[in-house]
């Protein structure tokens, strides 16, 4: 019971890897907002951990629209009093060099990765100040520290997550705030089986190379990064501030040869 009694808003929780932290964070004994643009996949997740014996309600809000937003942190302040954790993990794909992407396309993935990252925090850090306490993580990717082929706009994003971080952590940090990023590799999720089969004639060939790129010669699974936020969300990080958390299988620190 590591976050026993938190209440924790995770954005984009109907999938994947907010999904699985959902599923985590509930077992732990924190009090789950999951929050989706999709009713039907959040309204499932929550679901799944009533099923188990966990606390969970769904918001449905667009993470890029201010109002939304403000109105989902007001609900959840009047429902509880206040937001302990903030996992900002919503997100979008983005393949395509350059000059191929479309000027919409590049709107939209910044909307979403990196203003869908401002809003949830400038509505919910107010209570957080108020409280001189509080837990937020962003979510980046390795791709914020390689260069990797099609991804520009994408990495574009991440890296402004990875430097948005650490500059809100010198803001906060007078008010007991931690600010901490996740940098996952490829971790098996909806959003990189859509990405395959956007970028690749061959997907399954293309998997077989994606594994070549880790250390570990496997892909990661969400539970891998569902871990990694526990131990940012929990006190047991209370020394952990500013700070870029790997979740690779080595793609960042190692050269597979
Ligand atoms: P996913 O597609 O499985 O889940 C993302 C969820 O976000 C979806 O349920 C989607 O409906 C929701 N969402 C999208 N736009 C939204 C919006 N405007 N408002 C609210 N919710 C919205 O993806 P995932 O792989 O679990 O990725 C989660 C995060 O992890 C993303 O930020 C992604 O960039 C990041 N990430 C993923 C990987 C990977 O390999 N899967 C690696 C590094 C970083």
């Amino acid at each position: 019971m590591r976050l026993k009694d938190k209440v924790a808003l995770i954005t984009g929780s109907g999938s994947g890897i907010g999904k699985s932290t959902a599923l985590l964070f509930a077992n732990e004994g924190a009090c789950v907002i999951v929050n989706d643009l999709s009713e039907e996949k959040g309204v499932e997740t929550v679901k799944e951990i009533e099923d188990m014996g966990g606390n969970a309600i769904f918001i449905q809000a667009d993470v890029t629209n201010p109002a939304s937003v403000q109105s989902m942190v007001n609900m959840i302040i009047d429902q509880f009093g206040r937001i302990d954790i903030l996992f900002n993990n919503a997100g979008i794909s983005g393949v395509g060099r350059l000059h191929e992407i479309e000027a919409d396309a590049w709107d939209r993935i910044m909307a979403v990765n990196v203003k869908g990252v401002f809003l949830p925090s400038k509505y919910a850090l107010p209570y957080m100040m108020e409280r001189k306490s509080g837990s937020i993580i962003n979510m980046s990717s390795c791709i914020a520290e390689i260069g990797l082929a099609l991804r520009a706009s994408y990495a574009a994003t991440k890296g402004a997550v990875l430097a948005l971080t650490k500059s809100m952590q010198v803001d906060y940090a007078p008010y007991n705030i931690r600010v901490n990023a996740l940098l996952p590799g490829t971790i098996i999720t909806p959003f990189v089986e859509d990405y395959l089969k956007n970028s690749y004639d061959d997907p399954e060939e293309a998997v077989e190379g994606l594994k070549k790129r880790q250390l570990s010669g496997d892909l990661g699974r969400p539970e891998d990064v569902a871990r990694a936020a526990l131990f940012l969300a929990s006190d047991e990080a209370k020394f952990m501030m500013g700070s870029p958390l790997y979740i690779d299988g080595g793609v960042v620190s190692g050269k597979n040869a």
